[in-house]
């Protein structure tokens, strides 16, 4: 990683001001100054700001037990964001929410400042996604099929990728899909004249929600967590 960004990443700094600190001196590589902004950090080196050794970590990987009235994007400035559950000292990083869960809906959030990691959790058909769902009407062994064979939502040309729907009860199911359209469970029920009443999402890929979490809490992932999305 550059120099310049790794320094961003790790301290309050943006990426514009990082190039004044280091043409300040302020930064040395193993014990010597060092003004260029794109040199390639190993993981060897020691890095030093105002004398003191940064902690440098490339990227941060998080899940958070999302609670209702959370949102995923920072456009309600009138509601609480999934950034704003985090640590204060982690604000400062780039971190943003791999996919959207609804203000409504609860439960595993992923959040990185990795851009690629994050694309490779939202890209359609890479990986699944899991919800608990409870729905005002009962569910049916139609429904199963019609999620089965993929279902137009409203407004839509292309039907829904195939979706896994497993019944708990009359009117509660695992739903699995493989694609993160706009309030897609809730838009795949109403297609079938029912409502979505709780939605919780379980999983992500390989990596499922902590049942240790209580709403509002979050964890590092773990790093096979992290490697299961490559
Ligand atoms: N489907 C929805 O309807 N909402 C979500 O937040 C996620 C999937």
């Amino acid at each position: 990683m550059r120099l310049d960004k790794l320094i961003s990443h790790n301290t309050p700094f943006s990426r514009s001001e990082v190039g004044k600190v280091l043409k300040d001196k302020r930064v040395t590589v193993n014990g010597s100054v060092m003004t260029k902004a794109a040199y390639q950090v190993k993981d060897t080196d020691v890095i030093s700001l105002d004398g003191a050794p940064l902690v440098h970590q490339d990227y941060l990987y998080l899940m958070l037990n999302k609670p209702l009235d959370v949102v995923c994007s920072s456009d309600e400035p009138d509601h609480r964001t999934v950034i704003d559950m985090l640590d204060p000292t982690l604000r400062h990083r780039n971190l943003q929410p791999a996919g959207r869960l609804d203000k409504d809906a609860t439960g595993l959030v992923l959040i990185t400042d990795d851009g690629q990691w994050n694309h490779a959790v939202t890209t359609p058909g890479r990986k699944t996604k899991t919800y608990r769902v409870e729905t005002a009407e009962p569910i049916s062994n139609a429904d199963i099929t019609a999620f089965d064979i993929g279902l137009f939502l409203n407004g839509e040309g292309t039907p829904t990728r195939p979706a896994l729907l497993e019944p708990l009860n009359a009117k509660s199911c695992y739903v699995t899909i493989s694609e993160g359209r706009y309030h897609q469970i809730k838009r795949m029920f109403a297609a079938r004249g029912n409502r979505v009443t709780s939605l919780h999402r379980l999983s992500m890929g390989e990596i499922r929600l902590d049942p240790a979490l209580a709403p509002g809490e979050w964890r590092a992932l773990t790093p096979d967590e992290i490697a299961s999305i490559e």
